[in-house]
């Protein structure tokens, strides 16, 4: 059948959408599903921002990445990572020109942090105090099985490492809610009063060390034996220390077809895990290449691990002195191009009354790129420049890659930032992409592999540019 006149119009000056799927035949979704499998490995072996850390690093080694300070001078094709405080950490393969191509991801998540001093005893229970830890929706964290993750520094400065609740044949913790029979109460309530943060309380015993008399919080001093002889730490210890409550749930596939994955913190281990994998995959004599992996995202990037300390001046700058560059920090990053690598909202059909339907981004629709975050009014954003949005969605094109755009939700409903606005102010071009999540901050956030898929990808073909020229003539 020939096409008419309008249609060819139509398919000239209309923006076309359809499912990411389509662009793979079914070897190639083969391909994608084995890469998630890998996916899924790292998402249960990384699930804090310390064992990420371990985990990246252990990566970088085994590709023959050694540390930074390890090298007098730096020459093109030497690789390093550094380790910023077990808690970031940035990977590097020189290029012959010191300007960059970089990726910024994050390796926090929301979560339960446990406060300074947790414990106490109430009811012939044992519970632990907690501060949670991000934007979380706190009903979503009552009765979800938890697993304890973290260190805990003992009297000597020496390092406990505590990780229980992920195998099976371990305990898990859990925050008890009321049950509905007698919580009248909070029919009168916002979600938000009938969910308070201080009864975010975990159960983690119910025997007494003792029969004896006289002895106060028998349960709670029986657990803090039970702590003490395994790791050989006192209550006083958890002042210095970094205990995080995670769900314990394993990242599980999703549908009948398996084309997505509910897991614990794909916002933004997926951008993590793609931007690490493209990076590895990636070839680039030219230009040199960076990955960073921060830390405290979801707290606005803070403290001296977030994105907003001076991590990369710092990099650049031992960088620059390795390799007797005469450039200065700011003339190389303002000439150097990023990508805020995060996952956005995705179009949840359920809630559609809290998106624009017509600026979504559809759950196997691609990768998403975002040319500003922020809330009402693009408050808080990078808002990248239409010719770096021109230069990166012409890489897309290029490279056969599927992505769409759109915005996180409706203007007046909210709305989240990133990282691009602290990478931006050093003058590089920074623009945000990575696949989009339903249950964003949830225990069980979902994504679509064809997504993830796309945005390995699409890092992938930005870690190979050898031209950066955003407006070529
Ligand atoms: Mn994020
Ligand atoms: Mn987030």
């Amino acid at each position: 059948m020939t096409k008419s006149k309008f249609a060819k119009l139509q398919e000239k000056l209309v923006i076309k959408q359809s499912s990411a799927w389509n662009n793979f035949n079914e070897k190639q979704r083969q391909t994608i599903f084995s890469f998630c499998e890998k996916y899924k490995e790292f998402l249960n072996e990384a699930k804090t921002e310390r064992e990420a850390t371990e985990v990246i690093i252990k990566t970088a080694k085994a590709k023959g990445f050694k540390e930074l300070d390890s090298f007098e001078n730096l020459n093109p094709g030497d690789s390093f990572f550094y380790n910023n405080k077990n808690k970031s950490v940035v990977l590097g393969i020189i290029g012959e020109e010191p300007e960059f191509n970089m990726t910024g991801s994050h390796i926090d998540s929301p979560r339960l942090d446990l406060k300074p001093r947790p414990f106490y005893e109430d009811g012939n229970l044992a519970l632990l105090k907690t501060h949670y830890y991000g934007g979380i929706k706190k009903h979503q964290w009552f009765e979800t099985p938890l697993a304890i993750h973290g260190i805990v520094m003992d009297k000597n400065g020496k390092k406990r490492e505590i990780r229980v609740g992920e195998n099976e044949d371990e305990p898990v913790f859990v925050i008890s809610d009321l049950l509905p029979h007698i919580d009248r109460k909070s029919d009168n309530k916002t979600v938000r009063d009938a969910f308070e943060a201080e009864n975010l309380n975990v159960i983690i015993g119910n025997i007494p060390i003792v029969k004896e008399e006289g002895l106060k919080e028998k349960i709670k001093l029986g657990i803090l034996s039970i702590l003490n002889e395994k790791y050989g730490i006192t209550e006083g210890d958890f002042i210095s220390a970094e205990i995080e409550l995670v769900p314990a749930t394993k990242a599980r596939d999703v549908g009948f077809d398996r084309a997505l994955i509910a897991a614990y913190g794909q916002d933004d281990k997926s951008c993590s895990y793609a931007t690490l994998k493209a990076f590895l995959n990636s070839e680039n004599k030219k230009r040199t290449r960076f990955a960073f992996f921060y830390d405290k995202e979801e707290i606005g990037s803070t403290g001296n691990t977030g994105a907003a300390s001076q991590l990369m001046e710092r990099v650049v700058e031992i960088v620059l002195r390795k390799r007797n560059s005469k450039k200065t920090v700011n003339e190389v990053i303002s000439k150097s191009i990023v990508l805020s690598a995060d996952v956005t909202s995705g179009f949840d059909p359920t809630f559609a009354g809290s998106f624009d339907a017509r600026n979504v981004n559809k759950i196997g629709g691609g990768v998403a790129v975002e040319k500003y975050t922020g809330s009402g009014g693009k408050y808080g954003a990078s808002d990248a420049n239409a010719e770096y949005v021109s230069f990166i969605t012409r890489l897309l094109n290029e490279n056969d890659i599927c992505w769409q755009a759109g915005e996180i939700g409706k203007v007046d409903e909210g709305g989240g930032g990133t990282i691009a606005y602290m990478i931006a102010k050093y003058g590089c071009d920074v623009i945000d992409i990575g696949p989009p999540v339903l249950g964003m901050h949830s225990p069980s956030e979902i994504i679509s592999k064809v997504d993830i898929y796309s945005a390995f990808l699409a890092y992938k073909a930005f870690f190979n540019v050898t031209n950066n020229e955003i407006t070529p003539g």
